[in-house]
């Protein structure tokens, strides 16, 4: 390598102005670009000027890619860096043409830090970061990087000191960061699953309601929850005969027994009975009646768990269900995903009946809005206002040293804002 990197410094011209002024459209012209010269993106700011023009970088492993344009001249000046020897950036070059139509373009490539001239200098991360800091004696930060997870109108960002954990399944992308503010968190495709810091409102909240207010519950069914935390909720409540947990993929359970041991630490539990397999055929394959409690704790629906998400899957649930079975989805945000959170309430009312499909809300500060739901569907007379008695509930949380949940939050969670029993009517 006779440098370190190559710096392709570009001139477009004769550009649409329109598109020169389009911070969506050059955001995702530049994430092309970079991914198909072979870049793996790191993560991308835009900026869009007042009253018009665009200035944003891609920051991609092998270095970056950056643009600032002039709508008003069709103009736009880009440099594309790379590092190694795995991206041909010449292919990003050709690409932005296109995408910008540039009625031309010129470009000079530049090595930068030739090799000649660079002597290595004695830096080791690794002494560094063994250095405790002098003023508050915390480890000195050698990495601060920002986990970004957004859509196209919303982002919620964790800084980290670095990855865990990082397999492409068969299903997803599965990784764990160690976040500064919410210790390890484990991500599936760049989503956020689950926190060591504020998992327990998710995992008391998705167990504790329904088994505190099914009259008596036996045989329980995870669908998903491959962190571990919703089982080891529910293998607090003893009096369960058996727990049976279908999660679809291995790497999920590996990333969380390997790193988050306070979350995982009951899948190996003597009741838990836990199969690696698609929730889907799993409950096709179940018997009529066979469970008093199906929790469905899968992530959005997209990839393997589009499937979760449909009228057939739950009408599937419903038939699994003893008479006064209950089914607890998480179903997404209210503010989030309005549509699939409406959808949702309208099919489950479909199978089980107007009066007997609930919503109940709580706060988890990693997830989008923060807002999350959770959906109580009951096939006979288990209601989520017959709680158990106070006593007994306050007992159970004690014993557990439950953090979330309790007696009043429970009722307080079925209380719904103005504008979410609108959207579920
Ligand atoms: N609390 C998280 C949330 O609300 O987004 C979900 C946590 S849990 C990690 C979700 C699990 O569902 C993942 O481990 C994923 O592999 C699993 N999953 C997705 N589709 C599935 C399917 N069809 N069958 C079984 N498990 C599935």
């Amino acid at each position: 390598m006779a440098s370190l990197g190559r710096h392709i410094i570009v001139e477009y011209y004769n550009c649409s102005p329109e598109l020169l002024n389009d911070v969506v459209h050059i955001e995702k012209s530049m994430e092309n670009a970079a991914e198909e010269a072979g870049a793996t993106i790191i993560n991308s700011t835009f900026h869009h000027f007042s009253p018009y023009g665009v200035s944003g970088v891609v920051v991609i492993q092998e270095s970056h890619l950056a643009i600032h344009t002039w709508p008003e001249y069709g103009y736009a000046s880009v440099d594309l860096f790379t590092c190694g020897d795995t991206v041909n950036p010449w292919v990003s070059y050709q690409m932005l043409k296109d995408s910008f139509q540039a009625g031309h373009g010129s470009a000079v490539e530049l090595k930068r830090g030739e090799m000649a001239l660079l002597k290595r200098k004695n830096f080791d991360v690794k002494a560094m970061r063994d250095e405790k800091s002098s003023e508050d004696g915390d480890p000195i930060r050698t990495r601060d990087v920002w986990f970004t997870e957004r859509d196209d109108k919303i982002a919620l960002s964790l800084k980290h000191d670095g990855k865990l954990y990082d397999v492409q399944s068969d299903y997803q992308r599965v990784e764990v960061y160690n976040t500064q503010a919410y210790g390890n968190m484990l991500t599936l495709d760049g989503m956020v699953m689950t926190t060591e810091k504020d998992e327990y409102v998710y995992h008391e909240m998705i167990t504790h309601v329904p088994l505190l207010t099914h009259p008596d519950p036996k045989r329980v069914l995870i669908i998903g929850g491959g962190d571990g935390g919703t089982a080891r909720e529910v293998l607090k409540h003893e009096n369960l005969e058996e727990v049976v947990m279908v999660e679809i993929d291995d790497k999920v359970i590996e990333a969380s027994k390997m790193h988050l041991p306070t979350i995982a630490q009951s899948l190996d539990h003597p009741k838990l009975n836990l199969i690696i397999d698609d929730g889907i055929k799993y409950v096709n394959d179940a018997a009529d009646g066979s469970f008093d409690l199906v929790i469905v704790d899968s992530t959005d629906p997209v990839g393997p768990a589009e499937g979760l998400f449909t009228v057939d899957f739950y009408k599937e649930v419903h038939r699994i269900l003893s008479a006064d079975g209950l089914m607890i989805t998480q179903s997404e945000s209210p503010r989030f995903n309005s549509k699939v959170f409406k959808e949702i309430y309208q099919t489950y009312r479909g199978i089980f009946g107007q009066d007997n499909v609930h919503c109940y809300l709580a706060h988890i500060p990693t997830y989008p809005t923060g807002m999350w739901s959770f959906s109580y569907s009951s096939k006979g007379s288990a209601n989520p206002m017959n709680l158990k008695p106070t006593e007994e509930v306050d007992a159970f949380v004690k014993a557990n040293r439950l953090r979330y949940y309790n007696a009043d939050l429970h009722k307080a969670a079925f209380a719904l804002p103005n504008f979410v029993k609108e959207m579920i009517g």
